[in-house]
């Protein structure tokens, strides 16, 4: 019992002298952050919103971590205590909001009461920029990084709310955020010009579930997701007749599947127009509501939207490099 009790005085003691050390650093970090990089760490819930804080934070940012994985549904995900961790640890959340983190609202909510600093980017945007969601009780759609020239905007928001944390950064985060957007609309130019070759009538997107409001929107698309029906059910089987009559009725050449969406439903639609005597082919996969790979070109938010610009161009008909928007910039991926 005594050894018990001394080794607890102990570690006491230890750790009284580790608390002394991390205050005297914390006393010290603001002298520091005057002259160098204020050391900002910020977790965020999506990937597409991390790709934007590291661009505009550069090296101002101590670190830059995401919740949300490649292929994670974020209407579905939960935060675990590691997540809740990490963000009690973060200077600055940046989620996305418009309840796109359905999960996430009892953490975001005792987060909010223990004084953090929690931004929700997209819920800045001005409400006649917002479309709604007829998915959802006509509730603000929250897939708002389908449409380049609308998430440039949410990035403004992303800018704002770094500079609001470190003001001394300003001239920093504003140079981070208009070269990111100068990319971003370099993007947008792109994916309008090959989407724009696609023949008028064949400008629907097919796809498993209703991420595609804002694409749709910028691009002049009709967008049928097929998410939710149920093939078992006479109302199922109904919608998925209907889909199949659109299909063959414009001849669209291509159905598009995501990563994170049970594909059944698709099969149904090219089984259908098969016995109508109509090709209905599954495109590549598109990206909806995750990034690809961390580490390659398709898990940037450019790199996944470009993928995406550039599978639907080819398979509905349009022209499009193979090689997407890199194959004209000429760096390759
Ligand atoms: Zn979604």
């Amino acid at each position: 019992m005594a050894v018990i009790r001394g080794r607890r005085a102990f570690l006491g003691l230890a750790g009284m002298v580790f608390l002394l050390g991390a205050l005297a650093a914390a006393w010290m970090a603001p002298v520091a952050a005057q002259s160098e990089a204020a050391p900002l760490r910020v977790v965020t819930t999506t990937a597409m919103i991390a790709d934007g804080v590291r661009a505009i934070g550069g090296e101002r940012l101590a670190s830059v971590d995401s919740l949300l994985g490649e292929g994670v549904d974020p209407h579905l995900y939960k935060p675990t205590r590691a997540d809740v961790a990490r963000m009690l640890r973060a200077d600055l959340i940046i989620g996305n909001g418009l309840q796109l983190e359905a999960q996430f609202q009892d953490t975001f909510d005792q987060l909010v009461r223990s004084g953090r600093s929690l931004v929700f980017a997209a819920e800045r945007l001005p409400k006649d920029r917002l479309l709604a969601d007829a998915a959802y009780q006509n509730k603000p759609d929250p897939h708002v990084w389908m449409d380049p020239d609308l998430w440039i905007e949410v990035m403004a928001q992303v800018r704002d709310a770094l500079v609001a944390k470190d003001p001394a950064g300003q001239a920093s985060y504003t140079r981070g955020y208009e070269n990111y957007a100068e990319r971003i609309r370099g993007l947008s130019a792109y994916a309008k010009s090959v989407l724009s070759g696609i023949p008028p009538e064949r400008r629907v997107l097919i796809t498993a579930h209703d991420a595609f409001g804002y694409f749709a929107r910028a691009y002049g698309f009709g967008v049928i997701g097929i998410q939710g029906v149920s093939t078992e059910s006479e109302a199922g089987l109904r919608r998925i007749e209907e889909v199949v009559e659109l299909a063959v009725a414009r001849k669209i050449p291509a159905i598009f599947v995501e990563a994170s969406v049970s594909d059944r439903n698709v099969k149904a639609v090219v089984e259908g127009s098969t016995r109508r005597g109509h090709d209905l082919r599954i495109a590549a996969q598109i990206y909806s509501d995750s990034m690809g790979t961390p580490g390659t070109y398709e898990g940037t938010y450019l790199g996944m939207i470009d993928h995406n610009a550039t599978t639907i161009a080819r398979a509905l008909g349009g022209e499009a490099p193979e090689r997407g928007l890199n194959s004209r910039l000429g760096t390759g991926s």
